[in-house]
Formats: structure tokens, sequence, C-alpha cells
């Protein structure tokens, strides 16, 4: 079983998700709590992890 995962591009925290959908409200909820100053739109989000986001097997 894999998994979908971004680093945040501001505090490198790892964001994980199941699917690439569910990976992008991963990504909006934690830039809305934190880096508000920093939020961007669903668009942006999604190129964002159509360019970064990697497959992890589970650890
Ligand atoms: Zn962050």
């Amino acid at each position: 079983m894999t998994k979908r995962v971004i680093e945040c591009n501001i505090c490198g925290e790892p964001l994980s998700a199941a699917t690439d959908d569910e990976l992008l409200t991963q990504v909006q909820r934690h830039y809305a709590s934190e880096h508000e100053d920093a939020a961007f739109s669903e668009d942006q989000a999604r190129e964002m992890i159509e360019r970064e986001a990697y497959a992890a097997g589970d650890a």
C-alpha cells in the first residue's frame, strides 16, 4: 500500500494522503492553519502536487 507524499515548501513538514485529491485537502488545510500568509488557490496547490508529490510505501 503506497501513499502520496509532499513536503511543505515552507516548513518542510511531510504531508501524506491516499490519493492526490486527499493530498490537496491536506495541503490546503496545512497552509490555512500554519502559513496563513502564504495561502494559495486550489489550482496552484494542484499544480504543486503534480510537480512535487511522490509515492511512498508505509514505513
Ligand atoms: Zn508548512
